[in-house]
């Protein structure tokens, strides 16, 4: 079941790749496993998934330790500075660095394990008072300092979009946030490399994909629905 909802989505990612005129090559599906259980990941790693998605620390080293296969492991969710040395060593990605404090730290810990670690800077994208991210004006300044940090590695960008019945409301913030990361790609900063896209959930990825999202991180049209209070 789980095998055939993943499917789903890849087949639906091609096929916004295709009405955009892109190669799906250029996506990676992230499956979102919060909360789910271990069975689930080893379920859906029989598609050849290794991209998984965690957005707290503790469940993301828990289930790090357990998965039979080398699993790349993305946080995505709100990270702490006092949380960094959990998973400089066990993220693959970090997709919500939104500080030049939270990056700081970050260099901190790579320098401690000689790593450097590959990160996302987090745009609040329409500018919603609940969410986290940068704004979009101060996203450039906050890129240029943290450029500067050996032991940390801006790969691209990443935004969660507002909740929305309607997945045609959040194109605008799609766009925008592709237009921002084309203006900082073209003035090539040293150290910075924007290849990576972080945009789209279960209910916009594939409007994220045609304005073009290089990840899409799925849960829920995945795993199924999510329940809190277990
Ligand atoms: C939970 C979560 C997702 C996946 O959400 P779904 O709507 O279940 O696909 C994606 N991104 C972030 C940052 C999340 O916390």
């Amino acid at each position: 079941m789980l095998q055939d909802n993943y499917q789903a989505v890849k087949k639906n990612i091609k096929a916004a790749c295709e009405k955009a005129g892109r190669d799906p090559k250029e996506v990676t599906l992230i499956a979102v496993s919060k909360t789910k259980p271990f069975a689930d990941i080893e379920e859906v790693m029989k598609t050849g998934c290794l991209d998984f998605g965690e957005n707290k620390v503790q469940e993301l080293v828990e289930k790090e330790e357990h998965v039979s296969k080398p699993v790349h492991w993305h946080l995505i969710g709100h990270l702490q500075t006092n949380k960094v040395k959990y998973i400089i060593d066990k993220a693959a990605l970090i997709h919500s660095v939104d500080s030049v404090k939270l990056a700081e730290c970050i260099n901190k810990e790579g320098e401690k394990k000689s790593i450097v670690m590959p990160i996302l800077i987090q745009v609040n994208i329409a500018d919603e008072d609940t969410k986290f991210g940068l704004k979009k004006e101060e996203t450039e300044e906050v890129i240029r300092t943290v450029s500067k940090f050996p032991f940390v590695k801006i790969k691209g960008l990443m935004t969660i979009a507002p909740f929305v019945e309607d997945p045609e409301e959040n194109r605008i913030h799609f766009q925008n946030l592709r237009q921002l990361f084309i203006d900082i790609k073209e003035k090539t900063i040293d150290n910075v490399d924007m290849e990576i896209l972080s945009m789209g959930m279960t209910g916009d990825y594939q409007v994220a994909v045609e304005e073009g999202a290089t990840m899409v991180r799925v849960g829920t049209g995945i795993f199924g629905a999510r329940n809190y209070n277990k």
